[in-house]
C-alpha cells in the first residue's frame, strides 16, 4: 500500500487547471438598474487578470489589464480603484491566447468580420486583445448613478464620448455566443485603454493603423448572481435585446 502510494506521488498526473470565464451578474439586471456592487476586485482578481465590466452605481467602465484594475469614470479620466471597490457586473479570465494575427488599416466592423472568419466556432466565448497603433478610438463612459437608478438605457442618453486620435493602446474584451442572450452582450464587447493609461472607456468604433490581435477560446463558463432584493424580486421575463442595442450604441 505504502509503495503503491509512493509510485503514485513519484509521477503525478499533470493537473492542469481549466481556464474559466467568470462573470458577476447578469447583463439583463445591469440593463434593468441593478447597479449596486456586491464582489470586490480583490475577490474577482482571484478569478483572472484579463477582464472588463462596471463598478459600484455603474460609476465608470472597468478595464482589467495584467491582472491591474482600471476605471474610467464619465469625465474621461482613468483612475485606479482599490481592492475593496465592488462590482455590479464583470467578466474576469486568467487570459492565454493560442492565436496571435497582425493587422493593419482596418476598423471595427472589419476587425468583426475578421475575428468572425478566425473563430473555429461562434459558439465559444473568446477573450480578445486588440494592441496597436489607433488613428481614432472612439469610446464612452458612464456616469455614477443615484437611487432609485434609472435603467441603463435611460443613463447611456446622457453618455459622455471620447474620440481619441493617434493613440496607443489595448481593447480588452469578450465575444460572447448568441445562446448567452439575457446573461452577458453576445457578440463583441470590448474597453480601450491608452497604454499611458490617461484615456480609455467603452469602445463605440475605432479605425486600427496597425496593431496585434490575441485571441483565447474559452469553454468554461462560472457565474455569480447578486444578493440585492431587486435581483431576488425582479422576474426577467422582459427581452431587452432592443434596449442593449441602444446601449451599445
Ligand atoms: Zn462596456
Amino acid at each position: 500500500m505504502l509503495g503503491l502510494l509512493a509510485g503514485c506521488t513519484s509521477n503525478p498526473a499533470p493537473l492542469i487547471p481549466e481556464q474559466s470565464l467568470f462573470q458577476v451578474s447578469t447583463i439583463d439586471a445591469l440593463l434593468q438598474g441593478d447597479y449596486d456592487g456586491y464582489t470586490t476586485l480583490k475577490e474577482l482578481s482571484a478569478k483572472g487578470n484579463f477582464g472588463i465590466g462596471t463598478v459600484d452605481a455603474l460609476d465608470g467602465e472597468l478595464v482589467v489589464e495584467n491582472g491591474q484594475f482600471y476605471q474610467v469614470k464619465s469625465d474621461g479620466k482613468v483612475y485606479r480603484p482599490s481592492a475593496d471597490t465592488k462590482t455590479p457586473f464583470a467578466s474576469i479570465v486568467r487570459f492565454a491566447p493560442e492565436d496571435s494575427v497582425n493587422l493593419q488599416n482596418l476598423n471595427f466592423d472589419q476587425f468583426k468580420l475578421l475575428v468572425d472568419s478566425l473563430m473555429k466556432s461562434k459558439n465559444y466565448f473568446f477573450a480578445i486583445r486588440l494592441e496597436g497603433n489607433f488613428e481614432l478610438v472612439h469610446t464612452r463612459s458612464v456616469p455614477g448613478q443615484q437611487k432609485p437608478y434609472p435603467p441603463l438605457v435611460v443613463v447611456t442618453q446622457n453618455q459622455p464620448e471620447f474620440n481619441l486620435t493617434e493613440t496607443h493602446g489595448k481593447l480588452t474584451g469578450f465575444y460572447c455566443p448568441e445562446f448567452v442572450k439575457g446573461i452577458n452582450i453576445t457578440g463583441y464587447h470590448l474597453h480601450y485603454l491608452s497604454d499611458d493609461k490617461t484615456s480609455g472607456g467603452h469602445l463605440l468604433n475605432f479605425r486600427l493603423k496597425s496593431g496585434t490581435l490575441k485571441l483565447d477560446k474559452i469553454q468554461n463558463f462560472e457565474m455569480k448572481l447578486p444578493e440585492s432584493g431587486s435581483f431576488q424580486k425582479t422576474e426577467y421575463k422582459t427581452d431587452r435585446t432592443e434596449e442593449l442595442k441602444k446601449v451599445e450604441g
